[in-house]
């Protein structure tokens, strides 16, 4: 945790989700606007199909909305895509980019994630940056290396970056059941603290670094307590309310 940081805890459906499955959105709703959701943001990220009807389902509440990626350009004959602007026409305060998924399936490089991330500021949204190494380049000694190189190259340099969140989430912990050690979490969290003291000045201290990669309700109070963990970014537990909602107790 980093002192006079409010933490933010964004799920990310990916892939998931039909309407039917709105039933957790209005459930995560219902107990964060209870005040029985700790003392953490919470955001749900469904996909874009969804949107729309999460945004209606959470009007008037404090559940935040996200998607999970933009376009850079704000409009155009760009078949397919979606633009920051119709994100936040839609109903979302945030948006994913940069996720490994959309890196490693659409060969996304950091000056397309950045170009993404600085749309999403322009829009007015909140900007989810992630990065983290894979298997490979833990196992060569080089995580914090390729973490600087995605960091210098992914963040923005222009918009209001000091609302940018940045995500930790290796590679080969995603969906994978396996999660560095306490010690690697804290070891990359402050690399990137430092780097976007770098990068943004006093404003750097500030930003909410999330760690991602299985995080569970098991996990949960080891990895969050940690120096410079301001959140989680949670895939898989984030579909179901109860498993979400108890990973987000950890800041109750
Ligand atoms: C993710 O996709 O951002 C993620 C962290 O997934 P999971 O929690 O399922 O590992």
């Amino acid at each position: 945790m980093t002192p006079g940081v409010r933490p933010l805890v964004a799920g990310n459906w990916k892939m998931n989700g039909l309407s039917a499955n709105l039933s957790e959105v209005k459930a995560m709703r219902e107990a964060v606007d209870a005040g029985k959701a700790g003392e953490a943001e919470l955001a749900v990220c469904p996909p874009a199909t969804l949107l729309a009807q999460a945004a209606w389902a959470l009007r008037g509440g404090k559940l935040s909305l996200g998607a999970q990626d933009c376009h850079a350009k704000e409009s155009g004959a760009y078949t397919g895509d979606i633009a920051a602007p119709m994100l936040k026409d839609a109903g979302a305060a945030y948006v994913i980019v940069g996720h490994s998924e959309r890196r490693q399936y659409h060969s996304e490089t950091d000056e397309q994630v950045k170009a993404k991330a600085e749309a999403a500021l322009k829009a007015g949204l909140t900007a989810i940056v992630c990065v983290g190494e894979t298997r490979a380049e833990r196992e060569a000694g080089k995580a914090i290396e390729v973490v600087s190189r995605q960091i210098r190259g992914s963040l923005p340099a222009a918009g209001a970056f000091e609302t940018v969140v940045v995500a930790y989430e290796p590679v080969w912990a995603i969906g994978t059941g396996l999660t560095p050690t306490a010690a690697d979490v804290a070891e990359v969290h402050a690399v990137i603290r430092k780097l976007l003291g770098e990068l943004y000045g006093a404003a750097g201290a500030k930003l909410r670094i999330l760690y991602g990669g299985s995080v569970k309700p098991a996990n949960a109070k080891e990895l969050l307590g940690l120096d410079n963990v301001d959140g989680a970014l949670v895939g898989g537990a984030s579909l179901k309310a109860v498993d979400f909602l108890a990973i987000a107790a950890t800041y109750a």
